[in-house]
Protein backbone atom coordinates (compact mmCIF):
# COMPACT_ATOMS: atom_id res chain seq x y z
CA UNK A 1 0.00 0.00 0.00
CA UNK A 2 1.21 3.43 -0.91
CA UNK A 3 1.34 6.59 1.45
CA UNK A 4 1.70 8.82 -1.50
CA UNK A 5 -0.75 9.06 -4.13
CA UNK A 6 1.22 8.74 -7.41
CA UNK A 7 1.31 10.64 -10.95
CA UNK A 8 1.54 9.70 -13.90
CA UNK A 9 2.39 12.29 -16.04
CA UNK A 10 3.09 12.06 -19.80
CA UNK A 11 5.60 14.24 -21.88
CA UNK A 12 4.51 14.53 -25.58
CA UNK A 13 7.53 16.08 -26.47
CA UNK A 14 7.32 17.90 -29.88
CA UNK A 15 4.66 15.91 -31.05
CA UNK A 16 1.05 16.37 -31.52
CA UNK A 17 -1.17 18.24 -33.38
CA UNK A 18 -4.89 19.33 -33.19
CA UNK A 19 -5.85 15.70 -34.77
CA UNK A 20 -3.87 14.04 -31.78
CA UNK A 21 -6.08 15.98 -29.17
CA UNK A 22 -8.16 12.61 -29.52
CA UNK A 23 -4.90 11.14 -27.95
CA UNK A 24 -6.31 13.13 -24.83
CA UNK A 25 -9.54 12.34 -24.80
CA UNK A 26 -9.35 8.72 -25.65
CA UNK A 27 -7.25 8.78 -22.20
CA UNK A 28 -9.74 10.54 -20.50
CA UNK A 29 -12.38 7.65 -21.84
CA UNK A 30 -9.64 4.89 -19.93
CA UNK A 31 -9.78 6.97 -16.54
CA UNK A 32 -12.15 5.21 -14.93
CA UNK A 33 -13.48 4.94 -11.49
CA UNK A 34 -10.91 2.68 -9.99
CA UNK A 35 -8.21 4.62 -11.70
CA UNK A 36 -9.19 7.80 -10.26
CA UNK A 37 -9.52 6.23 -6.89
CA UNK A 38 -6.08 5.35 -6.88
CA UNK A 39 -3.71 7.67 -9.34
CA UNK A 40 -3.26 10.81 -11.07
CA UNK A 41 -3.03 11.78 -14.84
CA UNK A 42 -1.25 14.39 -15.98
CA UNK A 43 -0.54 15.31 -19.67
CA UNK A 44 2.20 17.22 -20.96
CA UNK A 45 1.44 18.39 -24.62
CA UNK A 46 3.49 21.16 -26.66
CA UNK A 47 2.78 24.62 -25.63
CA UNK A 48 0.54 25.21 -28.77
CA UNK A 49 -1.89 22.36 -27.08
CA UNK A 50 -2.30 23.51 -24.10
CA UNK A 51 -5.49 25.64 -24.12
CA UNK A 52 -7.25 23.08 -26.15
CA UNK A 53 -5.73 19.69 -24.41
CA UNK A 54 -7.16 21.24 -20.97
CA UNK A 55 -10.42 22.17 -22.37
CA UNK A 56 -10.43 18.80 -23.82
CA UNK A 57 -9.93 17.79 -20.55
CA UNK A 58 -12.88 19.38 -18.36
CA UNK A 59 -14.24 16.97 -16.09
CA UNK A 60 -12.21 14.26 -16.62
CA UNK A 61 -9.96 15.42 -13.67
CA UNK A 62 -6.71 14.70 -15.76
CA UNK A 63 -4.43 17.96 -15.39
CA UNK A 64 -2.07 19.20 -18.36
CA UNK A 65 0.98 20.89 -17.55
CA UNK A 66 4.14 22.26 -19.83
CA UNK A 67 7.28 20.94 -20.84
CA UNK A 68 9.24 23.53 -19.90
CA UNK A 69 9.08 27.62 -18.78
CA UNK A 70 10.59 30.40 -19.31
CA UNK A 71 12.51 32.24 -15.94
CA UNK A 72 11.33 35.59 -17.05
CA UNK A 73 8.01 36.59 -15.84
CA UNK A 74 7.45 38.47 -19.30
CA UNK A 75 8.92 40.89 -21.91
CA UNK A 76 11.83 41.01 -24.93
CA UNK A 77 12.21 36.96 -24.52
CA UNK A 78 10.73 35.87 -28.28
CA UNK A 79 9.98 32.38 -28.42
CA UNK A 80 10.34 31.72 -24.79
CA UNK A 81 6.69 30.99 -23.05
CA UNK A 82 6.03 32.21 -19.28
CA UNK A 83 5.05 30.04 -16.27
CA UNK A 84 1.77 32.11 -15.83
CA UNK A 85 0.78 31.86 -19.69
CA UNK A 86 1.06 27.97 -19.13
CA UNK A 87 -1.17 29.05 -16.10
CA UNK A 88 -3.67 30.38 -18.04
CA UNK A 89 -3.77 28.17 -20.53
CA UNK A 90 -4.66 25.32 -17.89
CA UNK A 91 -1.84 23.93 -16.76
CA UNK A 92 -0.96 22.74 -13.47
CA UNK A 93 2.18 21.38 -13.71
CA UNK A 94 5.75 22.74 -15.79
CA UNK A 95 8.35 19.91 -16.20
CA UNK A 96 11.63 21.38 -15.70
CA UNK A 97 15.16 20.27 -16.22
CA UNK A 98 14.32 17.70 -18.69
CA UNK A 99 17.53 15.74 -20.07
CA UNK A 100 16.71 16.99 -23.32
CA UNK A 101 16.78 20.90 -22.26
CA UNK A 102 19.96 20.36 -20.05
CA UNK A 103 21.69 19.04 -22.94
CA UNK A 104 20.16 20.30 -26.33
CA UNK A 105 20.00 23.49 -24.59
CA UNK A 106 22.70 23.95 -22.53
CA UNK A 107 20.21 24.37 -18.43
CA UNK A 108 22.86 24.32 -16.11
CA UNK A 109 21.40 23.13 -12.69
CA UNK A 110 20.86 27.22 -11.71
CA UNK A 111 18.98 27.79 -15.08
CA UNK A 112 16.71 24.94 -13.87
CA UNK A 113 16.44 26.30 -9.82
CA UNK A 114 14.82 29.57 -11.54
CA UNK A 115 12.91 27.81 -14.11
CA UNK A 116 11.37 25.54 -10.85
CA UNK A 117 11.13 29.02 -8.92
CA UNK A 118 8.99 30.74 -11.68
CA UNK A 119 6.91 28.23 -12.24
CA UNK A 120 6.17 27.84 -8.41
CA UNK A 121 5.89 31.91 -8.55
CA UNK A 122 2.66 30.98 -11.18
CA UNK A 123 1.71 28.35 -8.65
CA UNK A 124 2.24 25.06 -11.41
CA UNK A 125 3.86 22.81 -9.72
CA UNK A 126 7.19 22.27 -11.17
CA UNK A 127 8.30 18.26 -12.05
CA UNK A 128 12.10 18.71 -11.83
CA UNK A 129 14.25 16.56 -13.79
CA UNK A 130 17.53 14.86 -12.21
CA UNK A 131 19.49 11.94 -14.23
CA UNK A 132 22.71 10.81 -14.84
CA UNK A 133 24.33 10.21 -18.03
CA UNK A 134 25.37 6.52 -19.16
CA UNK A 135 29.35 7.68 -18.79
CA UNK A 136 28.58 8.69 -15.26
CA UNK A 137 26.31 5.19 -14.17
CA UNK A 138 29.82 3.31 -15.22
CA UNK A 139 32.00 5.54 -13.69
CA UNK A 140 30.04 4.55 -10.39
CA UNK A 141 28.71 8.74 -10.02
CA UNK A 142 25.14 8.64 -10.53
CA UNK A 143 24.12 9.25 -7.03
CA UNK A 144 26.17 12.22 -6.51
CA UNK A 145 25.66 13.41 -9.78
CA UNK A 146 21.44 13.32 -9.16
CA UNK A 147 22.56 14.70 -5.61
CA UNK A 148 24.29 17.58 -6.79
CA UNK A 149 21.40 18.23 -9.54
CA UNK A 150 19.07 18.21 -6.51
CA UNK A 151 20.97 20.50 -4.47
CA UNK A 152 21.28 22.91 -7.44
CA UNK A 153 17.78 23.00 -8.89
CA UNK A 154 15.22 22.71 -6.01
CA UNK A 155 13.44 25.38 -4.70
CA UNK A 156 14.24 26.36 -1.31
CA UNK A 157 10.76 25.67 0.81
CA UNK A 158 9.39 23.30 -1.20
CA UNK A 159 7.27 20.77 0.00
CA UNK A 160 5.27 18.22 -1.46
CA UNK A 161 2.01 20.58 -2.72
CA UNK A 162 4.59 22.10 -4.77
CA UNK A 163 7.19 19.91 -5.71
CA UNK A 164 7.48 16.64 -8.03
CA UNK A 165 11.32 14.94 -8.97
CA UNK A 166 11.66 12.61 -11.39
CA UNK A 167 14.35 10.51 -11.95
CA UNK A 168 15.29 9.93 -15.65
CA UNK A 169 18.51 8.34 -16.18
CA UNK A 170 19.48 9.71 -19.27
CA UNK A 171 20.79 6.52 -21.19
CA UNK A 172 17.23 5.25 -20.41
CA UNK A 173 15.24 8.26 -22.02
CA UNK A 174 13.71 6.85 -25.46
CA UNK A 175 16.40 4.17 -25.73
CA UNK A 176 14.33 1.28 -24.46
CA UNK A 177 16.88 0.60 -21.50
CA UNK A 178 15.69 0.82 -17.83
CA UNK A 179 18.08 0.72 -14.49
CA UNK A 180 17.30 -2.77 -12.78
CA UNK A 181 14.86 -2.47 -10.23
CA UNK A 182 17.46 -2.08 -7.49
CA UNK A 183 19.33 0.62 -8.96
CA UNK A 184 16.19 2.78 -9.33
CA UNK A 185 15.01 1.89 -5.71
CA UNK A 186 18.69 2.57 -4.45
CA UNK A 187 18.75 6.27 -6.45
CA UNK A 188 15.30 7.10 -5.38
CA UNK A 189 15.98 6.12 -1.47
CA UNK A 190 19.19 9.12 -1.79
CA UNK A 191 16.58 11.40 -3.61
CA UNK A 192 14.39 10.80 -0.81
CA UNK A 193 17.03 11.47 2.12
CA UNK A 194 18.85 14.10 0.04
CA UNK A 195 15.49 16.06 -0.16
CA UNK A 196 15.15 15.41 3.44
CA UNK A 197 18.51 17.64 4.23
CA UNK A 198 17.32 20.35 1.58
CA UNK A 199 13.79 20.67 2.27
CA UNK A 200 13.61 18.86 6.17
CA UNK A 201 12.22 15.48 6.20
CA UNK A 202 8.57 16.32 6.80
CA UNK A 203 8.47 18.31 3.66
CA UNK A 204 10.80 15.66 1.56
CA UNK A 205 8.55 12.59 3.27
CA UNK A 206 5.28 13.69 0.68
CA UNK A 207 7.25 14.67 -2.29
CA UNK A 208 6.33 12.96 -5.55
CA UNK A 209 9.12 10.55 -6.98
CA UNK A 210 8.46 9.46 -10.55
CA UNK A 211 11.01 7.59 -12.28
CA UNK A 212 11.24 8.37 -16.21
CA UNK A 213 12.92 6.70 -19.09
CA UNK A 214 11.37 3.80 -21.22
CA UNK A 215 8.38 3.12 -18.80
CA UNK A 216 6.29 0.71 -21.30
CA UNK A 217 3.41 -1.93 -19.92
CA UNK A 218 5.84 -4.72 -19.87
CA UNK A 219 8.04 -3.14 -17.24
CA UNK A 220 5.61 -0.79 -15.42
CA UNK A 221 4.91 -3.09 -12.83
CA UNK A 222 8.59 -3.59 -11.39
CA UNK A 223 9.37 -0.50 -11.77
CA UNK A 224 5.95 1.36 -9.97
CA UNK A 225 6.61 -1.14 -7.24
CA UNK A 226 9.74 -0.34 -6.13
CA UNK A 227 10.19 1.68 -2.89
CA UNK A 228 10.10 5.58 -2.92
CA UNK A 229 8.62 5.16 -6.55
CA UNK A 230 5.71 7.34 -6.47
CA UNK A 231 4.50 6.96 -10.67
CA UNK A 232 5.88 7.87 -13.76
CA UNK A 233 7.33 10.51 -16.09
CA UNK A 234 6.15 8.71 -19.46
CA UNK A 235 7.84 9.74 -22.72
CA UNK A 236 7.18 7.68 -25.89
CA UNK A 237 4.14 5.46 -24.17
CA UNK A 238 2.15 8.38 -23.17
CA UNK A 239 1.64 8.93 -27.34
CA UNK A 240 -0.72 5.74 -27.46
CA UNK A 241 -3.67 6.05 -24.89
CA UNK A 242 -3.86 1.69 -23.75
CA UNK A 243 0.00 2.05 -22.67
CA UNK A 244 -0.36 5.33 -20.69
CA UNK A 245 -3.17 3.74 -19.30
CA UNK A 246 -1.43 0.35 -18.79
CA UNK A 247 1.02 2.20 -17.11
CA UNK A 248 -1.15 4.15 -14.63
CA UNK A 249 -2.56 0.79 -14.05
CA UNK A 250 0.01 -0.61 -13.03
CA UNK A 251 0.21 2.20 -9.93
CA UNK A 252 -2.54 1.03 -8.56
C1 LIG B 1 10.87 11.41 -21.14
O1 LIG B 1 11.15 12.03 -22.16
O2 LIG B 1 10.64 12.03 -20.09
C2 LIG B 1 10.84 9.95 -21.19
C3 LIG B 1 10.83 9.28 -20.08
O3 LIG B 1 10.82 9.37 -22.45
P1 LIG B 1 10.59 7.80 -22.79
O4 LIG B 1 9.48 7.31 -21.92
O5 LIG B 1 10.21 7.81 -24.24
O6 LIG B 1 11.87 7.10 -22.51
Amino acid sequence: TRSIRPLVAGNWKMNGLKADLAIAVEVAKGYDAGLKAAVDLAICPPSTLLYPATAALIGSRIATGGQDCSVQVSGAFTGEVAAAMLADSGAAFAIVGHSERRTLHGESNATVKAKAEAAQKALLVPIVCVGETKDEREAGKALAIVKKQLRGSVPEGSTAATLVVAYEPVWAIGTGLTPTAADVAEMHEAIRAELGRLLGKAAAAGVRLLYGGSVKPSNAAELMNVAHVDGALVGGASLKPDEFLAIARACV
